[in-house]
């Protein structure tokens, strides 16, 4: 079939009610100019149209710079509108008069952390990723856009949401429902294949952008998480890999493709993808390709892990087979030099906690530090927000977490942060 017989993606014209319906089904409000349900003191509330943050001390904590290592005890954190104004030692900060306070007196103070492949559908699983200390994430995209619509949530709301990287409908051969989810996509439920050609790859991709997409997900091998399916056998081509990426890199865009073979993993890195999701039988020589492009390896290693204990003996055989191997993986990339990002690649309503990736990839062999930093710098750097998350510095997101003891002798204290605060709002 022809798709250039079928009108062009139409930016402005759908896009209110395409994401009304993604609010709609994501349970948030829907995205309009009058609808934001936020604090009083909030700029959303102003009406000045930047996003909405409050103002919080954070006070007598020990603050890790994950950046640096850094270590400061007694420490202060001074958020105005959402944005950290100064950090550091007692006495060396000017504390605002009649601030509202945090005190954080016996616990650890952190950035708040980042999920890098999050699969986020609904305002309430936006909510638990937020309690669980994930106050930024890359959405692993979602049916119809609903991770569009918890965008536009968290900007209103951040209290609500984390602040996410967007990545709308997966490029996948086989649509499903997302056929649903926009009149531009509709025409692709007539071809026989699926989506195959360069051209329905480039209308899937550029319907996505003109939606509002910030990056691109899609997919070289099948889903290991599904027993029906074979996660070594791939679904498209180094060519059509290619297609996507330069569709995507036209409007600025990077991909993340979801792996499991190597030959995928190598296709989908030479194709030039910005990061490799899963990837548990990645080589070693497409990890020497990755350090050399600086693609990102998200091994979602919590969500190959819980297939350990699936009901299903496939998922469960699964399970165990690939976690030593997805964990030998990432110690080699980690000592090759690919830089390495924290997801859970939770969905279906159920949010695992982003501290519990971190725990894992020290299980795999990273130090304490380093990796904290998969889930704070190092990931922020994928998502392009190195500058504004990943840090509690001055002009860093007023975003936190607290936890309960040191976390660089113990990570697993990042699976139970005992406050969160996001954009200055404590959570
Ligand atoms: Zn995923």
């Amino acid at each position: 079939m022809c798709l250039e017989a079928s009108p062009p993606p139409s930016p402005s014209v759908t896009r209110r009610g395409i994401l009304a319906g993604a609010a709609a089904l994501a349970g948030t409000v829907a995205v309009s100019g009058t609808a934001a349900a936020a604090a009083p003191s909030t700029a959303a509330a102003r009406g000045d149209g930047s996003p909405a943050g409050g103002d919080l001390v954070i006070r007598g904590g020990t603050l890790l710079d994950p950046a640096t290592g850094e270590v400061t005890e007694n420490a202060v954190v001074v958020i105005e509108r959402g944005t950290v104004r100064a950090a550091g030692r007692e006495g060396a900060v000017t504390v605002p008069e009649g601030a509202e306070v945090l005190d954080a007196h016996g616990h650890w103070v952190l950035p708040g952390l980042v999920d890098a492949h999050i699969h986020l559908s609904t305002a309430t699983e936006a909510r638990d990723a937020v309690r669980q200390g994930a106050t930024s994430a890359r959405s692993g995209s979602t049916t119809f856009y609903q991770d569009i619509a918890v965008r536009e949530l968290a900007r209103h709301s951040p209290a609500l949401a984390p602040r996410v990287t967007a990545a709308g409908v997966f490029v996948t051969p086989d649509l499903g429902d997302t056929v649903l989810a926009d009149p531009d996509l509709t025409p692709l439920a007539r071809l026989k294949d699926g989506v195959r050609s360069a051209e329905a790859l480039r209308r899937v991709v550029e319907v996505n952008l003109a939606r509002g997409a910030d990056v691109i997900k899609t997919r070289v091998n099948e889903r290991a998480g599904l027993p029906e399916q074979d996660p070594l056998a791939q679904v498209y081509s180094y060519e059509q890999l290619a297609e996507i990426v330069a569709a995507a890199r036209r409007r600025g865009k990077g991909v993340l493709c979801h792996s499991y073979s190597e030959r995928g993993c190598h296709d989908a890195v030479t194709a030039g993808i910005r990061s490799l999701e899963h990837g548990a039988f990645v080589g070693e020589r497409t990890l020497v390709e990755m350090r050399r492009r600086g693609t990102y390896f998200t091994p979602t290693l919590s969500a190959i892990a819980g297939m350990v204990d699936s009901p299903n003996p496939i998922l469960a055989e699964r399970g165990r087979t690939y976690l030593p191997l997805l964990q030998r993986a990432v110690l080699a990339a980690h000592e090759l030099g690919v830089p390495l990002a924290a997801g859970t690649d939770s969905s279906g309503g159920t949010v695992r906690p982003i501290g519990r990736e971190v725990e894992l990839m020290r299980a795999a062999g990273l130090s304490e530090l380093d990796a904290i930093r998969t889930a704070t710098t190092g990931a922020a750097r994928l998502l392009g927000t190195e500058r504004t998350v990943g840090r509690l510095a001055r002009g860093y997101a007023g975003d936190a977490i607290l936890v309960a003891g040191d976390p660089l002798s113990d990570v697993t204290l990042l699976k139970h942060p005992t406050r969160v605060v996001r954009a200055g709002v404590p959570v």
